[in-house]
């Protein structure tokens, strides 16, 4: 699939804030990029920047080789643009409002009357075409926002946080949608600060903070940039002799160990830590097998060290490297801080 999206370079700056200073992506029909980065970061930003919403200071936004400067209404016919605040006209039924925004793109009346079915029948709002927004939940606002966004069947879609404020019904929803737009050929820039968001939906995700690409790649790709797949974490009571620590710490796949206030912070790489981080991003950041098998073998080695060393271990715990762990490797912070 060849870029749809192509997006070089762009920096913006408010007075002497610099919002946006160095971001750069393409975007293949069918794909969903994941736009991932703390609060003030830059993402709304960028995709007001690639929706024409905003003047960039500097680079470029390609659609299909067409810029803005170049033909700037055949640039906007081929983007839609789900911004974060909801732009709705309360007070208009359902279908008046996706009416009116496909008004916008000169599509012929008949045109527009069977899209604008279409999308709300794709939002699931179709039995409540005639009702007003007023009359609606905060997800179903969000929903009837979505639709708006798609009634000129755009290539290029941009969605900011669209789960912001939504309640979990809505939001299943919303990425039942994404799933089927993605699977109608859209190129799809989905921007949010939750990891989860980015891990579940997104085929490749940009990591940006302070307004600077940080890392991008598949989940598998940047998972693969962190020594440690797997974390083991024990709490643990009496002394553990200095000779365990260092016997733990030749264990096989053992990356990294942390004791601090009786837990005990064990990062396991697996025996081929490449392989494990693999297998986790092959099955979609749904867990695999090989990883857990690593994380079984070193996990028995360890408890066997920790009660040789003369310490008891009260509670165990595990978890799997995700892109907060590769966001913290990055930046030092916490992508929710
Ligand atoms: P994000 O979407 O990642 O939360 P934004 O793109 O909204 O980040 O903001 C990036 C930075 O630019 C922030 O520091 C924000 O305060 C600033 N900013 C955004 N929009 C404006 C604006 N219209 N005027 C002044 N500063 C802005």
């Amino acid at each position: 699939m060849p870029d749809v999206l192509q997006v070089n370079g762009l920096r913006k700056s408010y007075g002497a804030r610099l919002a946006v200073a160095d971001v750069s992506f393409n975007v293949r029909a069918g794909e969903v990029l994941g736009l991932l980065g703390p609060n003030g970061a830059g993402k709304s930003t960028t995709v007001g920047i690639i929706g024409g919403l905003t003047a960039a200071d500097a680079g470029s936004v390609t659609i299909g080789g067409a810029t803005l400067a170049s033909d700037e209404f055949a640039f906007k016919r081929r983007i839609g643009l789900v911004p974060q605040d909801l732009a709705l006209f309360e007070d208009l039924p359902a279908l008046a409002n996706i009416e009116l925004f496909g008004a916008l793109y000169n599509l012929p009346k008949a045109t527009l009357k069977q899209r604008a079915m279409e999308v709300l029948d794709l939002v699931g709002l179709a039995e409540r075409a005639r009702d007003k927004p007023a009359t609606f939940s905060g997800g179903m606002k969000r929903r009837l926002n979505i639709a708006c966004a798609l009634v000129h069947d755009p290539d290029v879609l941009l969605f900011d946080e669209p789960t912001a404020g939504v309640d979990p019904q809505s939001r299943n929803a919303i990425f039942d949608n994404l799933e089927a737009l993605k699977r109608a050929g859209k190129a799809i820039v989905y921007t949010t600060h939750y990891m989860e968001e980015a891990e579940r939906l997104a085929d490749r995700v940009v990591i940006i903070d302070h307004g600077t690409v940080v890392a991008s790649g598949t989940l598998a790709e940047l998972l693969r940039t962190l020594p440690a797949a797997q974390s083991l974490t024990l709490d643990i009571s009496g002394t553990l002799a200095p000779d365990a620590l260092a016997a733990l710490q030749a264990l096989p796949g053992v990356k990294q160990l942390k004791l601090d206030a009786g837990q005990l912070t064990v990062g396991i790489g697996g025996i081929g830590a490449v392989g494990a981080v693999g297998a986790i991003g092959s099955s979609g950041g749904t867990g695999g097998t090989a990883d857990l098998g690593d994380l079984a073998r070193t996990a028995a080695a360890v408890l066997q060290t920790v009660a040789a060393g003369g310490a008891t271990v009260r509670h165990l715990s595990s978890g799997r490297a995700n892109l907060e762990d590769v966001f913290l490797a990055l930046t030092g912070r916490q992508l929710r801080d």
